[in-house]
């Protein structure tokens, strides 16, 4: 077995091919999946993270776990590839899609090696296993909405493993009630354009009702604070003459019309601006003519330089329409306002409060250090992901419980021939959740699971006491869509790899070229 300091480095026998692949991806697959196992669920473990610099940093999050892992298995790497697609479709899940797949690709390969099962088959078999279980899951979930109390205990189970989960918890909830109906898009939420999320070091945890920039206002010389302010969001060039044109021209009387011109054409913009009504300006272009900068200094005008990402959201936060040319000042209805604009000087954050448009909660995430607020802010988010996914699709019980009360139901189904046999991949995938989380806080996980198995449905482990409890009535629940994406997105690795039956070390891998070469 590869050992778990090199994760897993593909070292290719036999010149350049390794005949033994499936011996060798699943055990690479293992010593991966061996780095984030014990991090899962509510007792789960840390791990010191110590870079080249010696920089080190303490996660329980299965992907940024993977993602600072160096030198790796080519195969291996689809382990990283699995949790970092979790990430993205779900935002938790990690550690659970991880264990799934390699689950499946350790049973599939003993089917395979020692029963001399058809690969072919076993994969049949996990396509239908996969299939039924994400049926039976999403059937057995329950809806829920935004007032319920179970929303408060999918936040919580979420973050039961991260550090400071508890006071997390209490925060993201309240950010999801604040933001309330307002973060229902056509009829989802999407809490990603309703909560932002930021992390400090210099101050408290905060939940804002409104709108954070981590800027300082162009001048400080402007003013601090606006109260009804009218506000513009100018995408348009405001360097109507670049400086470089001066520079190259070495003509006094040359250089002497374009500074006239600069002059005119700045004082043009700075009245088209006013002329709108507008005492508060984001600005989105990169540079601003110094000239122009002086005319806002005089007229009192409050403004910031904002990034192309920020428009999006400033301006459905205030119901302003970003302005691209000076014609489109001319428009009506480009104006968006906010009760009040300010800045708090110490620490360089600019606030906006009672915006026109739709709601936008901001949490402000603090840490003692970098690492412990990028973890905090990562959990945070973890917590906001799970409770939209709840909403959007529904709960089940947590703790492994939903996915060992489906194995039954599974084996029920009657596959011809060896794909049934295939089918104990996913089974015992669905098993080893529960196993991990149990063996993670101490217990012999698989007793423990041979008793849960005959305990009702929603019924598992009592973390502390090792007891049978109903996990529903206790609110240990998670959302159906991280389950369901865990099946599939394990289902899938675990599929291809155990098809693999050689390595072979290519020379230039060019998948396109050959295939064009085809044409
Ligand atoms: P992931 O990266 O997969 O989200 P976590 O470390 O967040 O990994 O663990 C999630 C798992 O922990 C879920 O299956 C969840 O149901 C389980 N869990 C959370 N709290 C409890 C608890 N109190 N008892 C048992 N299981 C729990
Ligand atoms: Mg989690």
């Amino acid at each position: 077995m590869s050992s778990p300091q090199n994760y897993g480095v593909w070292k290719p026998i036999a010149e350049n091919i390794e005949f033994n692949a499936l011996e060798s991806n699943s055990n690479a697959v293992m010593a991966v999946a061996d780095t984030v196992r014990t991090t899962l669920g509510p007792k789960g473990l840390d791990k010191l993270l110590i870079d080249q610099a010696m920089n080190r940093h303490v996660s329980n999050d299965g992907v940024t776990i993977l993602l600072s892992l160096r030198a790796i298995h080519p195969v291996a790497r689809m382990i990283v590839e699995i949790a970092e697609r979790q990430e993205q479709k779900v935002g938790d899940g990690t550690t659970t899609a991880v264990i799934l797949a390699a689950e499946m690709i350790k049973e599939g390969k003993r089917l395979i090696r020692e029963l001399a099962v058809h690969p072919t088959k076993v994969v049949e078999g996990i396509e239908s296993g996969v299939k039924y279980s994400c049926d039976l899951l999403k059937k057995s979930a329950k809806k829920i909405s935004l007032d319920d109390a179970e929303l408060d205990q999918i936040v919580k189970t979420s973050l039961s493993s991260k550090l400071d989960g508890n006071v997390l918890h209490k925060i993201v909830v309240s950010a999801l009630r604040t933001a309330g109906k307002d973060a229902i898009y056509g009829d989802t939420y999407d809490f990603d354009k309703s909560i932002k999320v930021i992390r400090r070091t210099d101050m408290d945890d905060k939940i804002v009702n409104g709108v954070i920039l981590e800027r300082r206002r162009l001048d400080p010389e402007l003013p601090m604070q606006v109260n009804n302010a009218k506000i513009l969001i100018l995408k348009l060039d405001l360097k109507p003459v670049k400086e470089s044109w001066i520079k190259d021209n070495n003509k006094y009387q040359d250089i002497l019309k374009m500074e006239n011109d600069r002059l005119v054409k700045s004082k043009r913009i700075v009245d088209a601006i006013l002329e709108t009504g507008a005492n508060t300006l984001f600005i989105a272009s990169p540079e601003v003519d110094q000239v122009i900068e002086d005319l806002f200094v005089s007229k009192g005008i409050f403004a910031v330089h904002i990034s192309t990402e920020e428009i999006e959201y400033l301006s459905r936060y205030t119901g302003a329409k970003p302005v691209r040319n000076l014609d489109d000042l001319k428009n009506k209805d480009i104006l968006g306002t906010s009760e009040k604009i300010y800045e708090d000087e110490d620490i360089g954050i600019v606030y906006l409060e009672k915006g026109l448009g739709k709601k936008i909660i901001t949490i402000l995430i603090s840490g003692s250090t970098k690492e412990i607020s990028l973890e905090r802010w990562r959990s945070t988010i973890d917590g906001i992901n799970a409770a939209e996914a709840a909403l959007n699709y529904g709960i089940v019980a947590g703790g492994g419980a939903a996915e060992l009360h489906i194995i039954e139901k599974i084996k029920q189904l009657k596959l011809k021939g060896l794909e049934q046999v295939g089918l104990e991949v996913v089974t015992s995938a669905l098993e080893s959740i529960m196993r991990q989380i149990l063996t993670n806080a101490g217990f012999n996980g698989l007793e423990k699971v041979m008793t849960a198995k005959a305990s009702p449905d929603g019924y598992g482990v009592d973390i502390d006491s090792g007891d049978i409890v109903d996990m529903v009535a206790k609110g240990v629940l998670d959302p159906v869509l991280v389950k369901t994406m865990a099946l599939q997105a394990s289902g899938e690795m675990a599929k291809s790899v155990l098809r693999i039956d050689k390595n072979l070390a290519a020379d230039d891998l060019n998948p396109q070229a050959v295939a064009d070469s085809r044409r």
